[in-house]
């Protein structure tokens, strides 16, 4: 099997979209408590490689392995109750909903409804939310909705969070606010995350190590030091 510490292992992993190869026989591993970013230039395959782990899309071959257990053919749902959380570029979030109303989502799916008001409290107060409980998630700021996504997704426990650019149209002050959410949340319950993210000051203030995907496969993996100071690196992002 896996070496114990490893919490999330793909052995050549492979994606087709017909005659194009998206995700192009990649080992990857994540280890547990890990803060992992995945960079690379447009279309290198990112958002792909994240959908095939959490079971949006079906690998066309190559295996998936999570906690010691191979996952390659589990339902995206049964993903989500081995641990595994997706925040997806797109906020999804019930706009309709108040900030209260959202956390009863996930709730619904892992606490008994005595213990909602509780553990709403908790939720809002750890993520900057207490003043809003009951507001309209659609009149909260692009920050404070990114907050109520994550809030959402810590609801359900994971081990594993995924993150497709959760910086992307934030402000300055915002991101550092998401920067350091993910660093407390990483600390303190010891979730292991893969993010996507372009911007490379955020990568640089978050990241444990980063892997840099190209054509589909991993290019280089390491420190935001050696990657970033790598001409091999600044010359994919050229497109040269
Ligand atoms: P990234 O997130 O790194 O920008 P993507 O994973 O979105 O890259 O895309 C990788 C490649 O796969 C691109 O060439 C893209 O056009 C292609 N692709 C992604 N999704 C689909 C799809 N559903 N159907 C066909 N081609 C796709
Ligand atoms: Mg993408």
């Amino acid at each position: 099997g896996a070496d114990t510490d490893t919490l999330l292992q793909t052995r050549d992993l492979r994606k087709q979209f017909g005659g194009l190869t998206a995700t192009d026989d990649v080992d990857f591993g994540v280890a547990e408590g890990e803060l992992r970013c995945l960079i690379g230039p447009n279309g290198a395959g990112k958002s792909t490689f994240l959908n095939l782990i959490t079971g949006q899309l079906e690998p066309t071959d190559g295996a998936i392995y999570y906690d010691g257990w191979e996952i390659t053919d589990l339902s995206s749902h049964e993903r989500v109750d081995r641990g595994i959380s997706m925040k997806f570029q797109v906020p999804s979030i019930y706009p309709g909903l108040t900030v209260r109303e959202n956390l009863r989502v996930p709730l619904q799916q892992v606490a008994d409804p005595s213990e909602f008001d509780e553990r709403i409290a908790i939720a809002v107060d750890r993520f900057g939310l207490a003043d809003h409980v009951d507001e309209s998630s659609s009149a909260l700021s692009h920050g404070q909705q990114q907050r109520l996504e994550i809030a959402m997704a810590m609801t359900l426990e994971p081990k594993l969070m995924l993150l497709d650019e959760p910086v992307a149209g934030l402000s300055l002050e915002e991101t550092e606010e998401i920067a350091d959410l993910l660093r407390t949340i990483n600390d303190e319950d010891d979730v292991a995350f893969i993010v996507i993210e372009h911007d490379i000051d955020f990568v640089e203030s978050i990241a444990d190590r980063v892997t840099v995907l190209h054509q589909g496969d991993i290019f280089t993996e390491g420190t935001i030091e050696s990657v970033r100071n790598d001409p091999d690196v600044r010359r994919i992002y050229l497109g040269e």
